[in-house]
């Protein structure tokens, strides 16, 4: 080493390399770049938001939740619609937000900002029949007594989100929990930071009274760890699995409990008598829209042998179709997080180091990856066991259904699948035997675009449910309540109860529970 050089190190900040001598104290890093992955260019630059500054953040929405509370459900609704109404206008723009961030085509943006507006009114429209104050039946021994039960706010839930859905992804937490009249506090992906602001701003400008219902923290994995420990009432986390498991030590400090959206291994699974062409389309989107980066995309394909060989000829002609590349006629875009393509590689490898064959693709240019299709795999490979999370797909040859199930249920994750079948009944059968939390028949992806749906996985998938009826539930607390409308003529409830009451209760029990 050169004796004249000092040991240093070299931090990066606003786009700039800082050199620093090791030997005097390290300046703080106050800000991040976000960064075009297609392009290698600073997009924006975000504050790092301290543990102290989360603390004070979520401190701010404590109060605000008290505005937002005294809202009702009819002033959240006509609020919810006026964020809504800004998201929609403001569409095309928060696409090239997104674009710029993770390189997506525009297009795909535009349909994920349409369903999250979706699901938004759906979660303001339907809150109150969810959440709000019913009466239910009391039952025998509750005769006399009136039983109330409503869903009330958990007070301020913190919602950790990834960068592959930067807007639909979180919005199945930040739509459904500020619906249930909580407020929010938002920590987007290190990749994704100006998306939450963008989502932060248009919520300030469509809420100025209650801007500080919704807030966005920025920063890398400190700022999402320092918000499971500043008090929230909740943690909605939506990454990886061994991300959950960080997050899940963090929230147990304080016993906050945790929603947990991870990612899957999903199947689809084809029947002879299934429409090939069709099957072959979709499993051709589910697998590589998006650069393969999609939560609940088809990773791996299941095919009866009679329709083996044409769904694997059709499939790759379609494949073969596909290009990538920057701009908004590409089919997709580059791999967002770079060193998810050391991860993609090695499935890729793996995969064939087993055996396996790569029938289209398998490399990667610059920090894009081939559309590449995988056949003869070994289910014990990489390939088959762990979450790709690149546009690629396996496919085998199965005997019968039987063993499609089988092999489908034999992951570890359960996130979505698919079915495809010519009688689409006995579709419905085979998906409610996979073990997931979520299947289409004859569509992949499908479930995701419904809101009434809840939408949340089994296994190292994560658990809890977003969307629909469940994903109101999971950001409130049941409150159960009585009220007494008469008093009994003899009192049961009480030390008070005279002895010939438990041998009329114990006779009564024998004859209501024959
Ligand atoms: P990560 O697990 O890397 O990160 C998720 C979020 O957690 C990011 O905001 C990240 O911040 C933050 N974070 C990182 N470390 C910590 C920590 N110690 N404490 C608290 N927060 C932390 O996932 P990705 O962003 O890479 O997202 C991809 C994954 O998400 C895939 O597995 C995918 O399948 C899954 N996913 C699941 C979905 C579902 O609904 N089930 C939907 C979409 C994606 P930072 O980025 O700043 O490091």
């Amino acid at each position: 080493m050169d004796p004249n050089i000092a040991p240093h190190v070299y931090l990066r900040s606003n786009g700039l390399l800082y050199w620093c001598p090791v030997d005097q104290p390290l300046p703080v890093v106050t800000t991040f770049d976000s960064i075009n992955p297609a392009t290698g260019t600073v997009v924006g630059t975000h504050p790092v938001t301290t543990a102290a500054e989360v603390s004070d953040t979520v401190a701010r929405a404590r109060v605000a939740a008290a505005w937002w509370g005294a809202q009702g459900w009819t002033g959240r609704r006509s609020w919810l619609r006026a964020w809504r109404k800004r998201i929609a206008r403001g569409a095309d723009e928060l696409a090239e937000v997104i674009r710029s961030e993770t390189g997506k085509p525009h297009g795909d943006g535009v349909l994920e900002i349409a369903l999250s507006v979706d699901h938004l009114a759906w979660a303001a429209k339907h809150a109150e029949a969810v959440l709000g104050l019913r009466q239910t039946p009391s039952g025998l021994l509750g005769l006399n007594l009136r039983a109330l039960l409503e869903y009330q706010p958990l007070g301020v839930v913190g919602v950790i989100g990834p960068w592959n859905y930067p807007v639909f992804t979180p919005m199945g937490s930040l739509g459904y929990a500020l619906a249930a009249g909580n407020a929010v506090v938002f920590k987007p992906s290190e990749y994704t930071p100006g998306v939450g602001r963008w989502l932060e701003q248009a919520w300030r400008a469509a809420v100025p009274d209650g801007a500080n219902v919704l807030q966005v923290v920025t920063g890398r994995g400190d700022t999402g760890d320092a918000l499971c420990r500043s008090g929230v009432d909740k943690i909605a986390f939506t990454g990886s699995t061994a991300t959950a498991k960080q997050v899940m030590t963090a929230c147990a400090q304080n016993l906050v409990p945790v929603l947990i959206e991870c990612g899957g291994k999903d199947a689809m699974i084809v029947d002879r008598d299934a429409d090939v062409a069709a099957a072959a389309d979709a499993a051709l989107w589910g697998s590589m829209s998006n650069a393969g980066q999609t939560c609940v995309g088809i990773e791996r394909v299941y095919v009866h042998e009679a329709v083996y060989q044409p769904f694997v000829a059709e499939l790759r002609a379609r494949a073969d179709r596909l290009r990538f590349g920057p701009d908004d006629r590409a089919s997709y875009g580059p791999v967002t997080m770079p060193s998810q393509i050391d991860v993609i590689e090695r499935h890729i490898a793996d995969a064939r180091r087993l055996g396996g064959r790569t029938l289209l693709g398998g490399a990667s240019v610059g920090g894009y990856v081939e559309p590449t299709i995988l056949v003869d795999v070994p289910e014990a490979s990489a390939a088959v066991q762990d979450e790709t999370f690149g546009p690629t797909v396996v496919v085998t040859a199965v005997a019968t259904m039987e063993d499609a199930v089988r092999l489908t249920n034999a992951s570890r994750y359960g996130l979505g699948g698919a079915v495809f079948t010519g009688d689409a009944r006995a579709g419905v059968q085979l998906a409610r035997r996979m073990r997931s939390g979520m299947t289409s028949v004859n569509s992949v992806i499908g479930f995701a675009t419904v809101p009434s749906l809840p939408f949340g996985g089994v296994g190292d998938s994560g658990f809890g449910r977003i969307h629909g009826a469940d994903g109101l539930k999971e950001f409130t607390r049941a409150k159960a309540i009585t009220r007494q409308r008469f008093a009994l003529p003899v009192p049961v409830l009480s030390f008070s109860r005279p002895r010939r009451l438990t041998d009329w209760l114990a006779k009564g029990l024998r004859v209501w529970h024959r």
